[in-house]
């Protein structure tokens, strides 16, 4: 197996690859380096998100480039504006020492700014499509001295509906000097006809997702009516040792409601979806990666690129529409070797999908037991001992208690004490259920309402608002024909009847 140092680097990219604490390339570098380092060639890599893909391009570009040449030589097209920052990012910290920026351009911002950045001699611009065309439009953007063009998450990219936008900058590109690498989590219909018509005797690797899938995951499945998702998932959280997470939610809609459930609930949660603008967005990852929120409720397109260190769990409250996003959502844990949580909330009809998951994957997915009252109870009491433990100003408190007090407590025992103190800090695990039977009820009702609206279900049919697309009735046909595809596409793998049954979480109406 090679290592970095085998690789020839030049001193500054390995020092900025040992700041980086990079040990071992991963498989996607360890096939890919070699060949992006060497002579030009077209080069297709076929692998997700987790997989280490953005340093198996940023590396061999950084020694691409010519620091006399001020023009724009790589172009690396990417298909959110979180991905463009994070792709930006990775290359700033690679090419620090040889002085190499990049900058990231994306729409919903001034133009000026980035302008003015272009204009100061970015080498490498990372864009999302439909901002680099306007750019090529406006002149602000000169192709001519290209080295490389990159496609990163191309099948995204396609399925975001960019594949008019890429045609027309690919188009752009002068095609002698230039080469093009394109990188994918598959290579569908779409994908390939960019890639037959662009790229030139492409070179290809590819990394099987059984690769990506760290044996440090644990997968568990639970078996949930739709109505009953959220009070499972809180269980789940409040049984996890320390949860630090994401829950991805097939609709904003979901999102929506789930997080304000969720956060009604006291816990320190925030979303991302599409209708967010970017300064929230950015503000909701800089409160996720600082901690002061561990839970980010989120759908598959407002994630995507995000890569935060050290989460402990991925929920999939409705299993993804497309299967191989769950290996994408799931490898957004467990990473460089630390244990992690890809917990799955599948309704009881769709039981079925978790044996194609493990198929897919090549794993296995346990069916988890959803934690009993009283286990509930156990966690929550043993993690509120260290804060009971650490109470320095106790002292003041016992000053105020009075005779009537005094006299109370001198009849009970030091465990009746705390055990009134827990059962006044967490009524809900205490309480007699069987005296209450017809209150939880309507309770257990309520759990799916949210300021007196039903929570959005993952159901089929019930998710009538796409987040990309305004019009109401529109979204709700561009919706059907999505699930129909999806579910077409993946019965056709399956060797299932095309258009067949699918999880009504994936086949749910709202997009992404
Ligand atoms: P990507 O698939 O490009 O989104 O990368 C996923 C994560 O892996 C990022 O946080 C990278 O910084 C990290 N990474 C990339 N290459 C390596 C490596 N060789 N060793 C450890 N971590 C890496």
């Amino acid at each position: 197996m090679i290592s970095f140092a085998d690789l020839n680097l030049s001193p500054e990219l390995q020092k900025a690859i040992s700041d980086l604490n990079y040990e071992q390339p991963t498989p996607i570098q360890i096939q890919a380096l070699p060949i992006l380092l060497g002579d030009p060639t077209d080069f297709v890599g076929l692998a997700a998100t987790g997989t280490g893909k953005t340093a198996a391009f940023a590396i061999p570009i950084i020694e691409q480039i010519d620091p006399e040449n001020k023009s724009v030589q790589i172009l690396i097209l990417v298909p959110t504006r979180e991905l463009a920052l994070q792709v930006a990012g990775q290359i700033d910290l690679l090419g620090k020492y040889k002085g190499i920026k990049s900058v990231a351009i994306y729409g919903g911002v001034e133009y000026a700014e980035q302008n003015r950045k272009i204009q100061q001699g970015a080498t490498i611009v990372v864009g999302t499509p439909g901002r680099v065309v306007d750019h090529l439009q406006k002149k602000s953007i000169k192709l001519e001295n290209l080295k490389t063009v990159i496609l990163d998450e191309a099948d995204e990219m396609m399925s975001m509906g960019f594949r008019d936008e890429l045609e027309t900058i690919l188009a752009a590109i002068p095609r002698k000097n230039a080469q093009t690498w394109l990188f994918s989590a598959t290579m569908e219909k779409d994908v390939r006809r960019v890639a037959d018509t662009y790229l030139r005797n492409p070179k290809q690797v590819q990394i099987n997702k059984t690769d990506v899938i760290p044996s440090t995951i644990k997968q568990l499945y639970y078996i949930a009516r739709e109505s009953d998702k959220a009070e499972i998932l809180c269980k789940l959280i409040d049984t996890a040792d320390h949860f630090y997470g994401l829950i991805f939610c097939q609709t904003k809609n979901l999102v929506s409601d789930l997080s304000l459930y969720l956060s009604e609930r006291g816990y320190r949660v925030d979303s991302l979806h599409g209708d967010k603008d970017q300064e929230s967005r950015e503000r909701t990852m800089r409160a996720f990666r600082e901690r002061r929120v561990s839970i980010l409720v989120c759908t598959d397109v407002a994630s995507r690129g995000l890569d935060v260190k050290d989460i402990t769990h991925v929920v999939n409250y409705s299993i993804p529409r497309e299967l191989e996003s769950y290996i994408h959502r799931i490898g957004r844990t467990a990473r460089s070797g630390k244990a992690g949580f890809a917990l799955s909330l599948i309704t009881p009809a769709y039981r079925r999908l978790i044996l194609d998951l493990e198929k897919i994957t090549n794993s296995r997915i346990e069916e988890g037991q959803i934690p009993t009252r009283k286990e509930i109870g156990v966690k929550k009491i043993s993690k509120l001992l260290t804060t009971f433990q650490d109470q320095d100003d106790f002292v003041r408190a016992q000053l105020l208690l009075d005779e009537n007090w005094k006299k109370a407590l001198a009849g009970l025992t030091s465990e009746e004490v705390a055990a009134r103190f827990l059962t006044m800090t967490y009524p809900e695990i205490f309480i007699d259920k069987t005296a209450t039977q017809n209150s939880a009820r309507r309770s257990s009702l309520s759990d799916n309402q949210v300021a007196g609206r039903p929570l959005a279900s993952s159901e089929p049919g019930e998710n009538r608002r796409s987040e990309e697309r305004p019009d109401r009735r529109g979204n709700l046909r561009a919706g059907y024909r999505e699930a129909k595809r999806a579910d077409r596409k993946y019965g056709a793998r399956n060797g299932r009847r095309a258009g067949g049954p699918s999880d009504g979480s994936r086949g749910s109406f709202g997009s992404r």
